[in-house]
């Protein structure tokens, strides 16, 4: 009983328990987790932005590249135009076409821009070269039908476009002396009409050496990107062959292929950051770097994309082992949190199975006490019924069941002892008592033996009713009539036993006559008049037990014989 109680304390407990820890770590884990979620997500957004920067600037800067090379150009010219402009007012009243021909050709020979790739040239429009810088050897010549290397013919082009809006682009297709292959690279020109001579003029550049500026411009601006912790995170641009381009922290980097690099871990991290642009348009990606110490590794995110048209690949990547050591400090603070949690448990659970032991000891403890009350009752009820003392008990269904079984004790006493009519003892408690007397004072103890007389009469002439009635008025009148500590009881029928412990023969005698007289004077109503009873009396002093009761008997029958109402001893 005490085991089942406890186990099933204890299994409550530790049911809780689990629940509450399982709780814990599941709120716990998903707290670490949103923690990791959130600083990734910072990190990855952080790499996304530093290389959607420079993408945008670069696309910005490429795709003003064209707008960038006219607008170039046009300026170019109207500045030279502005300047051929005013020599020629300047000099026009004092100076020959040839004079101000001169100087206007000095004037702009010299000019070189866009890289030193710009220069300004003057052609008449029937095609005769005035200003070549470049090849100063063609000038004079009419070179009208000359043609570019894709076979257009482009000074006929130009002087058309002159004649007909006075200004305007030309696209041409060339081989660019800078580059030296063989290949033929867009040229855009820009020419204008010199109204005073019937000249026009103007500058060219090549599209691809424009963009190749602003390569080296996007690539600088990469180089100059320094940031976060000591400033010690950096924007990459490295080709599609595996060429770094520009690299903010690790300039000596630039320039070497790394097609072939790999981490620590055997991976092939440019042709991993390559596939993945050339493939996915960019993404993350994790690799493992040794430290500068050279004795343990870190993991570094990387966020590339490619800016496609150039083949190249941007990125930027962050030493995220930070991020591992706040996870795994959590995962640690998680572990400490588990065990306190299960100490905690631990202690309140023995706190409880002590004080559920304590108050199981206690309680078991009072109710083996309650019940040997019930069964020392149980085993004394075989000699006599006592009654069980109330207030020894302590739980009121206990109570209320021993108040319950002292009534029914009492009954049964009553039903046991006295004379369900009459009240006084009944013939087997008489006995019993007579026995008990004479054995405590064998030689000192009187009995007296009545019978009421002609009692039929009484039945017959008033009923059996009034015969009870008459019996218990008698009965009360024998009691009533005796000394303290002497025992009446119904022998039966109509007759009675008087036993008086500590009596003398004629202390009997005397009480006996004092009953007879008594009744004798008794007016009874029920039957109009009185009655009388006879009587014997013998003495232990004279008799043992086994004679005494027969010889109180043999005086009773004498008086009777003597006529009644009297008593003999
Ligand atoms: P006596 O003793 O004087 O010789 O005459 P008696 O009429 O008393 O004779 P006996 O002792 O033979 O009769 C006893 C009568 O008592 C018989 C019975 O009707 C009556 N009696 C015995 N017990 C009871 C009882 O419990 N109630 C009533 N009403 N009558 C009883
Ligand atoms: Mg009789
Ligand atoms: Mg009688």
């Amino acid at each position: 009983m005490n085991r089942i109680i406890l186990m099933m304390v204890t299994g409550a407990i530790l049911i809780q328990g689990i629940m509450w820890l399982g709780d814990s770590i599941y709120l716990f884990t998903t707290k670490i987790e949103e923690k990791k979620q959130i600083q990734t997500n910072y990190i990855k957004a952080e790499l996304k932005e530093r290389v959607a920067s420079v993408i945008d600037y670069s696309e910005y800067r490429s795709q003003e590249t064209e707008t960038f090379l006219r607008e170039t150009l046009h300026s170019r010219t109207y500045e030279a135009y502005e300047l051929m402009q005013s020599i020629y007012e300047n000099n026009k009243a004092s100076k020959s076409k040839a004079e101000i021909t001169k100087m206007i050709k000095d004037a702009l020979r010299g000019i070189r821009f866009n890289g030193n790739r710009g220069y300004y040239f003057i052609d008449s429009l029937e095609g005769d070269v005035v200003l070549y810088p470049v090849y100063p050897e063609s000038e004079g010549q009419n070179l009208i039908d000359l043609r570019d290397d894709d076979g257009n013919y482009a000074m006929r082009e130009e002087i058309e476009l002159i004649q007909l809006k006075g200004e305007g682009y030309i696209e041409g297709f060339w081989k660019n002396p800078n580059t030296g292959d063989d290949r033929t690279y867009k040229k855009v020109t820009f020419v204008k009409k010199f109204e005073p001579y019937n000249w026009y003029f103007g500058c060219g550049d090549y599209l691809d050496e424009i963009t190749k500026d602003i390569q080296k411009e996007v690539l600088a601006y990469v180089d100059s990107i320094q940031y976060g912790e000591d400033n010690g995170q950096y924007v990459f641009v490295h080709d599609y062959n595996g060429v770094e381009l520009a690299n903010g922290v690790y300039p000596e980097l630039v320039g070497n292929n790394y097609y072939e690099l790999e981490d620590i871990k055997g991976s092939k991290v440019y042709q991993e950051q390559i596939s993945l642009c050339m493939e996915s348009g960019g993404g993350y990606l994790t690799h493992y770097w040794p430290t500068t110490k050279g004795d343990d590794y870190y993991k570094k995110l990387t966020y590339v994309a490619p800016l496609s048209d150039w083949n190249w690949v941007i990125g930027t990547g962050m030493d995220v082992s930070d991020l591992d050591e706040l996870i795994s400090n959590s995962e640690r603070e998680l572990e400490q949190f588990i065990w306190l949690r299960l100490i905690a448990i631990l202690a309140v659970l023995s706190v409880l199975v002590a004080v559920s032991l304590f108050y199981i000891k206690v309680f078991m403890g009072k109710i083996k006490k309650n019940f040997s009350v019930f069964r020392d009752y149980m085993i004394s009820a075989n000699r006599n019924l006592t009654k069980i003392d109330v207030d020894t008990l302590d739980y009121k269904d206990f109570s209320e069941l021993a108040e319950v079984t002292n009534s029914m004790t009492e009954r049964i006493n009553h039903l046991l002892h006295y004379d369900e009519l009459t009240g006084i003892l009944n013939r087997r408690y008489i006995m019993e008592t007579f026995d008990d007397v004479l054995s405590t004072s064998p030689k000192k103890t009187g009995i007296i033996v009545l019978d009421i007389d002609y009692f039929k009469r009484v039945n017959d002439q008033f009923g059996h009713d009034i015969g009870d009635q008459t019996l218990i008025i008698i009965a009360k009148t024998i009691k009533d009539n005796l000394p303290d500590q002497t025992f009446v009881g119904r022998f039966g029928g109509e007759e009675f036993i008087v036993v008086l412990p500590e009596t003398s023969l004629e202390e009997t005698i005397t009480v006996a006559e004092k009953i007879r007289r008594n009744i004798e004077m008794l007016n009874i109503e029920a039957i109009n008049g009185n009655i009388t009873v006879s009587g014997g009396v013998a003495h232990s002093s004279y008799f043992e037990k086994e004679e005494l009761f027969k010889q109180a008997d043999k005086k009773l029958y004498i008086a009777k014989a003597l006529g009644r109402n009297r008593i003999e001893s």
